[in-house]
């Protein structure tokens, strides 16, 4: 769309057509609201390098009313189990059976799919409803509007739009964020200065990739369902993902995740196959006895080097004038990216920002300040919980020491028999848990 459309008025301003972005505005057309401008600093959306894999079972749902679920199962895996290893032994073999007895739940299950995939059916969508992200748009700037009305923003462009609410939905640096000064800090070090734009130096970095494997798979790697390694250099995850529908070989593609720690130098910004094969072949085993057998990788589809940070913004809503500021995904709150939560819960917060917030803008209320920050104190507490699960997961991945590790493995290989344990780590994954 062109950017000389932009108007200079609207009731809501979505900065950021993410995942995050364009769920919140389809929920907004959804319930009724017309007037609303979504903006992306990007000329186009990210075709290749996609970050979220898993899509869990409560996104699943929240997803299901504006038709998105189905696409997604059409083309996704439907992963109904997980197992937490050690190269040697299965420690947790996981699922979601306590969602299977839950009648509320619809969709018991996780979906395997990339984001850029999932990204693609919410853009779809959005167009069908009429609208489409004002591209390149990169808000730079942001005031309360001098009427009182709400704000202004400024784009580099030279553009401005006057807007009564402002949501930031523009990821992890979010300029909304930084520009409506809402900090950003640890919540387990609240007096530790802004750390969007720093490293966690206790967290090793992450070779993030998709690659093609060999066939014949290992015969007990699954083609559905995660594993997750405990392995000497820390945790390797595997993920199954579709097969790319233009090959027609079906080459089974995974997504694999691996820490890298120090001993190892430097982490690879751009790791070829020898290296991703050097992390396979050093934490995982795939043979039927996990004693022998190794994923051979093929070739790389695509990779790249994450570090992973945790923060969350002071406040997830700001009131400004007669409008205000909501913050939502990576924009609210950054975790690592164990457990594949952060575009699920910012999908499930998107949705329910909006689906408060449309009647507010399609009858035209005054703002309810109680209800907004209600829902935003909420929000925020959701967001610690996850990243404090987050942590959790990652401090288990990368404890140091033989003794430690072999504790640490002894009490999940005893709680990986006790059937309620097996099935509750699937449950506080899926967004149940949190609501
Ligand atoms: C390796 C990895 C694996 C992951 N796996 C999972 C997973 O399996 N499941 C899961 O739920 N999550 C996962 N995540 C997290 C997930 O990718 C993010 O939580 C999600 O992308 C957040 O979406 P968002 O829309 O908030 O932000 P983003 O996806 O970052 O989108 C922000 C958008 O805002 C735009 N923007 C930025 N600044 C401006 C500006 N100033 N003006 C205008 N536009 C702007 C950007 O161009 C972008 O399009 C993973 C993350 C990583 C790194």
């Amino acid at each position: 769309m062109s950017t000389s459309s932009l108007p200079t008025k609207t009731d809501v301003l979505i900065v950021g057509a993410g995942p995050i972005g364009t769920t919140v505005a389809i929920t907004l057309l959804r319930n009724g609201a017309k007037d609303i401008t979504i903006v992306d600093g990007s000329p186009e959306p990210s075709k290749i390098g996609s970050r979220a894999v898993v899509v869990h079972s409560r996104t699943l749902e929240v997803l299901k009313p504006m038709g998105i679920t189905d696409t997604l199962l059409d083309r996704g895996i439907v992963s109904r189990a997980f197992t937490i290893n050690t190269p040697t032994s299965t420690l947790i073999p996981g699922n979601f059976g306590s969602l299977e007895s839950r009648p509320d739940v619809a969709f018991p299950h996780a979906l395997l799919i990339s984001q850029c995939e999932t990204e693609g059916y919410l853009n779809k969508k959005l167009e069908e409803l009429g609208k489409k992200a004002f591209r390149p748009l990169k808000l730079v700037g942001l005031v309360e509007a001098s009427d009182g009305s709400g704000l202004e923003a400024l784009f580099e462009s030279g553009e401005k739009i006057q807007a009564k609410y402002v949501i930031g939905a523009d990821g992890s640096h979010s300029n909304v964020r930084t520009l409506a000064q809402i900090g950003f800090h640890q919540p387990d070090h609240p007096e530790v200065d802004d750390i969007s734009n720093k490293i966690d130096p206790n967290t090793p970095p992450l070779i993030v990739c998709d690659v093609y494997l060999a066939n014949p798979l290992p015969p007990s790697l699954s083609r559905t369902d995660i594993a997750i390694f405990f392995g000497i250099d820390g945790a390797v995850i595997i993920i199954p993902l579709p097969c790319d529908p233009n090959d027609s070989t079906k080459r089974p593609i995974y997504r694999i995740i691996a820490m890298v720690p120090q001993t190892r130098g430097e982490a690879p910004k751009n790791a070829d196959a020898a290296f991703i094969q050097s992390c396979v072949d050093r934490n995982t085993r795939f043979g039927p006895d996990k004693s022998a057998e190794h994923a051979i990788v093929e070739s790389v589809v695509w990779t790249s080097r994450f570090r992973t940070r945790h923060g969350v913004a002071d406040r997830f809503y700001k009131p400004f004038g007669k409008g205000g500021v909501f913050l939502m995904g990576d924009a609210a709150h950054i975790h690592s990216p164990a457990g594949g939560q952060g575009m699920n819960l910012g999908i499930r917060e998107a949705v329910a920002v909006g689906e408060m917030l449309a009647p507010f803008v399609t009858e035209g209320k005054p703002k309810d300040e109680k209800l907004f920050e209600e829902q935003a104190v909420k929000r925020r507490k959701i967001a610690i919980d996850v990243i404090n699960m987050t942590n959790g997961i990652v401090a288990a991945g990368s404890l140091q020491g033989s003794f430690v590790r072999a504790l640490r493995d002894w009490v999940m290989w005893f709680a990986g028999r006790i059937s309620y344990f097996r099935s509750f780590a699937g449950f506080r994954l899926s967004g149940y848990y949190t609501g």
